[in-house]
């Protein structure tokens, strides 16, 4: 199957061969005949197999072949859930686009509104934002999405994740009712699927592949650590296995924060991403990593979905996601492109329940391995943390008064996702 087959237009296939593609991907192969056809549709594949080209191509395509006279309302709107996500479409459409007559403007939050609005003013025919900054530029009269004939949600899943829900029924209610609606996601959960019907008409399901399967390519590898030997492990790893270059995911921000800092005070050069910190300052770390430049990349999941990190050989989870769905998204960062890669977990006590069930999901059990030196605590509870509390010394029970200990005994009892027996400092 080539990209000529797909009947796209020369200014495109032109575009395709600067970018180095060769043929379309398996999703763009099952997509983009359904987009150009007009029909809605409904597509999930991993990350990292070239969605965004499976909407964006037709997407074009369309667009020029059917050009709109004079003035440029908003002809589509591509919504994604987080600010670097939607950069990075907008620089597809850009590249895609580069010999077509195709305005596009990308609007977020976080940045001073004014540039966006000065560029929507001189009429651009694709839009790609974020709900947030969308609903307040419609708010305060600057943009309209009534024109819309093509609506795109990028990383469905996400959005729902994200609480996006109220805010994306707010802006389909801004759209004219006749339009084509495409859907992109990564899961095709029965979240998914119930977004999916309030969505979209009749729509063509593509996937490419299997449900929550992981790539054979990814071997996994789940470390059993006391949680404050964690920091060490990860050090140890990353020195003496000479590791270039990993991508290190953390439950919360402050998590990314603290460990960003001890991975610097050991000479290994990271950086944080997260949704605390300021749009620069992402952008800085991501471009850094992309360039090689920053060794670790530290990020929460919200962070770093979608963003396009290309043939990553090690990927780390330093807590377990507590969504197990989110394994999958995490280690999918790495084995890209045919490329071997390595998926590490470094599981404590409480996470048990976690590493559970994400080895129900993805249908296998991940091989454990311990290091000496960086043993489990064998005195730690299992019982899960709440989410943030990461910051109990599992170590500190033989120091603690024995009264102590039982108090937190007893609290775990009774607050189950609070207590955290034995280690509470
Ligand atoms: P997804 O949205 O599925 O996570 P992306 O659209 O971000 O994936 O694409 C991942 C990477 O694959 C990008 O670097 C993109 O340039 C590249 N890519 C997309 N389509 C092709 C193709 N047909 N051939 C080769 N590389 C491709
Ligand atoms: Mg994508």
């Amino acid at each position: 199957m080539s990209f000529q087959s797909l009947g796209l237009s020369d200014a495109l296939l032109k575009a395709i061969s600067k970018k180095g593609y060769e043929s379309p991907s398996p999703i763009q192969e099952k997509a983009i005949p359904s987009i150009l056809e007009g029909r809605d549709v409904l597509a999930s594949a991993q990350t990292g197999t070239g969605k965004t080209a499976g909407f964006t191509l037709p997407l074009l395509h369309y667009l020029s072949e059917n050009p709109k006279a004079k003035f440029r309302p908003i002809r589509a709107l591509i919504l994604t859930p987080t600010r670097e996500l939607a950069a990075q479409v907008y620089q597809s459409v850009q590249d895609y686009g580069e010999f077509l007559n195709i305005r596009s403007a990308v609007i977020f939050g976080g940045v001073n509104q004014k540039p966006q609005v000065a560029k929507l003013r001189k009429g651009v025919d694709v839009l790609i934002a974020t709900p947030g900054r969308l609903l307040d530029l419609q708010n305060q009269n600057l943009l309209s999405i009534k024109r819309v004939e093509v609506f795109i949600l990028d990383e469905a899943d996400r959005m729902l994740d994200m609480g996006f829900l109220r805010d994306m029924e707010r802006i389909m209610a801004l759209m004219p009712e006749k339009r084509q609606n495409l859907m992109f996601s990564a899961t095709f959960s029965k979240d998914i699927r119930k977004l999916a019907n309030g969505i979209l008409n009749h729509p063509v399901k593509v996937e490419a592949t299997p449900e929550n399967s992981t790539v054979d390519a990814i071997s996994q590898k789940v470390y059993r650590v006391a949680k404050s030997k964690k920091t060490g492990l990860i050090i140890k790893l990353i020195s003496e296995g000479s590791w270039q270059q990993a991508l290190v995911f953390t439950r919360t921000k402050h998590g990314a924060n603290r460990l960003t800092k001890k991975l610097i005070s050991a000479k290994i050069s990271a950086a944080a991403i997260h949704g605390n910190k300021s749009q620069g300052a992402r952008t800085k770390a991501l471009t850094g990593f992309k360039a090689g430049k920053v060794r670790v990349l530290v990020a929460t999941d919200i962070a770093a979905r979608g963003l396009d990190i290309p043939l990553l050989p090690h990927v780390v989870n330093f807590e377990l996601p507590n969504i197990s769905e989110d394994y999958v998204h995490r280690i999918g960062r790495t084995g890209r492109a045919g490329a071997d890669g390595q998926a590490i977990s470094l599981v404590s006590a409480d996470e048990t329940s976690y590493l559970k069930n994400i080895e129900k999901l993805i249908g296998q059990s991940i091989e454990v391995e311990v290091v000496e030196g960086f043993e489990p605590d064998p005195n730690a509870s299992t019982e899960p943390l709440k989410q943030g509390q990461n910051r109990s010394r599992s170590n500190s029970r033989s120091k603690n008064s024995k009264s102590k200990t039982q108090r937190g005994r007893r609290r775990n009892k009774s607050q189950r996702y609070r207590g955290n027996s034995g280690n509470k400092s």
